[in-house]
């Protein structure tokens, strides 16, 4: 358990750190000349920053995607106006309630946000306006958050950040036993690889002591409809990242759920100054981005994707067949977060002498620079069952006509090395 939730981390850190070199490692030395043109300057290009093809996913250091012209055309067209904010904030979330049918929502700045602003609603409710004291005047307050032990991960800090202290349970028993009278909240990470309690024990026993849960899932759309299973399995509160499968602005998040718990959630957060949310601030342009995001998700569907995802890595896998004992497939990873295909590849190494970490070097150091999938070259982490001699070609984050590029630079590299 804990060792799959450390591989877990293991392998969300080595992403970082991958994503953090190839920023050096890619940037042209000299920038080309900028141009103005209908899209205004490329300020890319004048910065010298490397504009890169993203075979990984939704990962926020690689910028976690782009927005679809719908949602692009809807944010430049909200920043040309402007309104009055709180305006705009409400009738955000009663749409977004409507389509996502659920009590009440609104638009955070990602879903990190939307678990402190969360916490900070379930705090300021059990303790009764308690806005202004989060997170340094507590003493004597209820501040206790339950979660399972498998379930604890580096988001914990968002809700650490209204001074929550955790209380750890393992069995159902020991669930029951842990409310009492400083208890505000439960905590779910829906894509937790491990955690003996299930969503609806979870949420029964919470609410038999009339205590709020939260569900973080955040990464954990497709399928569309976990925009509102959550919510109607009975999760007072539920978060999603707005950047990443939604494809809204990558400072965007949803908080949905109960009308109370939402309420109080927006008096902890911008523009009120004396609260915790107040630096969490979203824009006008987030906010309609975000809506737009939600309207352009909703009018795709699940096959829809699945397909399109399937056969972009079909087609890359069609130009590797030459590549001397190379395997490829097609993956779903079997945890909730990043339900699409991936393609994994895999290759007799004592034919085709290079490592996979070192062909995702060379991809990032290539022109244009590529990144593939963290998962590449390591052992099974997300859901993907991975290892040192695996390849793993993120497919979704793929702009047209860009999963040519990615194989034909596969094809170069691996047929090179061939012994
Ligand atoms: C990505 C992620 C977050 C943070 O989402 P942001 O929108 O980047 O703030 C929180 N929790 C989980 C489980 C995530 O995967």
């Amino acid at each position: 358990m804990q060792d799959s939730l450390a591989s877990r981390r293991g392998f969300l850190s080595w992403g970082n750190r991958a994503v953090a070199a190839a920023g050096l490692a890619s940037r042209p030395l000299v920038a080309a000349s900028s141009r103005q043109d209908n899209e205004g300057e490329d300020y890319y290009e004048k910065l010298g920053v490397a504009k890169i093809i993203n075979a990984a996913g939704t990962y926020t250091a690689l910028t976690a995607s782009t927005m679809p012209p719908s949602v692009r055309a809807a944010v430049a067209r909200a920043a040309k106006h402007p309104v009055r904010l709180a305006e705009l904030q409400t009738a955000a979330g009663v749409y977004l309630a409507r389509q996502l049918r659920c009590e009440a929502a609104m638009v955070t700045s990602g879903a990190a946000s939307s678990l402190t602003l969360g916490t900070a609603a379930c705090m300021s409710v059990a303790n009764r306006a308690a806005v202004h004291k989060i997170p340094t005047d507590l003493e004597g307050l209820k501040t206790e958050v339950i979660v399972q032990k498998a379930h604890r991960y580096d988001y914990d800090h968002a809700m650490r950040n209204c001074g929550a202290r955790f209380v750890e349970v393992e069995t159902l028993a020991e669930y029951e036993a842990a409310f009492n009278d400083r208890t505000v909240m439960t905590n779910y990470f829906n894509a937790a690889e491990a955690g003996q309690i299930g969503r609806e024990d979870w949420i029964r026993v919470a609410h038999s002591h009339n205590v709020p849960c939260f569900n973080d899932a955040a990464a954990d759309v497709p399928p569309i409809s976990n925009l509102w299973n959550y919510t109607k399995m009975g999760f007072d509160l539920v978060a999603f990242s707005g950047g990443k499968g939604m494809r809204g602005p990558q400072n965007a998040g949803l908080l949905l759920g109960r009308k109370d718990l939402i309420a109080a959630a927006v008096l902890n957060s911008s523009p009120r100054s004396d609260t915790v949310g107040r630096g969490m601030k979203v824009a006008k342009e987030q906010i309609v981005g975000m809506v737009a995001a939600v309207d352009w998700f909703l009018s795709q569907t699940d096959a829809g994707m699945e397909a399109d995802f399937r056969k972009r890595a079909e087609r890359i896998a069609a130009q590797l067949k030459t590549v001397p004992t190379l395997e490829a497939k097609i993956v779903i990873p079997n945890v909730a977060a990043n339900v699409v295909p991936h393609l994994l590849l895999r290759y007799d190494q004592g034919r085709v002498k290079i490592s996979p970490l070192d062909v995702a070097a060379e991809l990032r150091r290539g022109t244009p620079s590529i990144e593939l999938h963290p998962g590449t070259g390591h052992k099974p982490a997300a859901g993907l069952p991975t290892d040192e001699s695996t390849i793993v070609v993120g497919v979704w984050m793929l702009e047209p006509g860009e999963e040519a590029i990615v194989a034909r630079r596969l094809r170069e590299v691996l047929t090179k090395a061939v012994a």
